[in-house]
């Protein structure tokens, strides 16, 4: 009976189409992770992205790779792009970082001003903005080896990372290093303080808000594409039973090129990655909740018109009545954290009510 009631909640016998229509074009996928102890260990999930990353720079095939560190500005967490040319500097920006990044200001330069050739670790909508970039000229085009993006779901404003920080922070001083996410399984956020303390809290602390779609940055309402679709390898979780069982963290990986494909064999058969080839409703159903909604444009833009916010129908997504229902909690949760009262109330509320608000949206998410 729980085996059942876990596998209705985890797992969708998504058609041929519907898995064309999500993931995207693709030559193969994987389930791997770094071979290298220390890389996996500082990693969002297997390692798979920063360790394909120093294999393309330790072999030689790359000068640089474009990847996003944390920075602290007046004692806030804020990712930061650079343009890592060490193993070192790779590990440094290992992990996740949740908050708005700004990748046509702040990354592109970056890339223009790089004189060597490069890969580039994106968000979906930042692949995109690189592909047009790429499609108007030919040098920067030359320039680029590789492109990885990873899975994303949305991302969130700098504000609610502040916030939890505010929380962890009391009487201990400025912020002086941060991870959203580290670890297995969800993992844990962790937050050094000026006085020393090291302040860790499951990721949930952090994500329960987030995955309620409270501070998430509007232009991701308008988004249809989680698997990030311009680019040579994808590269996300495993939020599946099977993969929680596995004390091994691992990264979903989807190979979309030539290029992607032949790094991944290589990256295997070298002894750098660690993994297999799994079948694409594997790592469809490591995302069979978020994947789905997050596809359905079309229920936001209907589900705008009544919350005054306007969203473009971009896409073929077949609409059911409960994708509404996420539609108006998730465009209702953004705005109401966006006003002063709102936010107030949020943060204020006791967490079980946050848990409980989240169980309602999960169960929808599972219909
Ligand atoms: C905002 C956001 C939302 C995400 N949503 C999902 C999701 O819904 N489902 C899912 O399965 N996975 C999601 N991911 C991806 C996932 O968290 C891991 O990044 C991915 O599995 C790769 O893990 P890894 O251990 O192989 O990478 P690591 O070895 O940890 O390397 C991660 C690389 O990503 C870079 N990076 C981190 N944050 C950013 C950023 N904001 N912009 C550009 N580059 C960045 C790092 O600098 C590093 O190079 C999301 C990531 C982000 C940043």
């Amino acid at each position: 009976m729980i085996k059942r009631l876990r596998q209705a909640l985890w797992h969708k016998n998504f058609t041929p189409d519907q898995l064309r229509r999500y993931v995207g074009e693709f030559e193969q996928c994987y389930f791997t992770y770094a071979a290298d102890d220390a890389v996996h260990a500082n990693a969002a999930s297997g390692g798979s992205v920063s360790a394909l990353l120093i294999y393309l720079l330790e072999s030689g095939q790359i000068g640089g790779a474009l990847v996003c560190r944390t920075a602290l500005r007046a004692a806030k967490p804020r990712p930061e792009f650079i343009i890592a040319r060490t193993r070192e500097e790779i590990m440094v920006a290992q992990g996740s970082k949740y908050a708005a990044v700004y990748f046509a200001n702040d990354a592109l330069p970056l890339i223009e001003a790089f004189d060597g050739r490069l890969a580039v670790v994106a968000l979906p909508c930042d692949a995109t903005i690189l592909q047009r970039a790429r499609a108007r000229s030919a040098a920067l085009d030359a320039r680029i080896a590789l492109v990885i993006t990873l899975f994303c779901g949305h991302n969130s404003e700098p504000a609610l990372t502040d916030a939890i920080v505010d929380r962890l922070g009391q009487g201990h001083g400025p912020l002086t290093g941060y991870h959203w996410r580290i670890g297995h399984w969800r993992g844990s956020l962790e937050a050094t303080f000026a006085d020393g303390a090291q302040v860790v809290k499951p990721f949930e602390t952090f994500s329960d808000y987030r995955n309620l779609y409270f501070f998430a940055q509007p232009k991701c309402h308008h988004c249809f594409d989680h698997f990030g679709y311009h680019c040579d390898i994808s590269a996300g979780d495993i939020w599946s039973p099977r993969m929680k069982a596995n004390p091994i963290k691992h990264t979903a990986l989807i190979a979309r090129t030539p290029a992607g494909s032949a790094l991944i064999a290589a990256a295997l058969r070298d002894g750098v990655l660690i993994g297999s080839e799994e079948p694409v409703d594997e790592i469809a159903n490591g995302q069979a909740r978020t994947a789905p909604f997050h596809y359905s444009v079309n229920a936001r833009a209907r589900v705008g018109r009544f919350l005054g916010v306007r969203i473009k129908a971009r896409n073929d997504a077949r609409v059911r009545p409960v994708d509404y229902a996420i539609a108006f909690i998730a465009l209702l949760n953004e705005r109401v954290s966006r006003t002063r009262i709102g936010r107030a109330v949020i943060l204020r509320a006791p967490r079980p009510v946050i848990r409980l608000y989240l169980y309602l949206l999960k169960g929808l998410e599972s219909l």
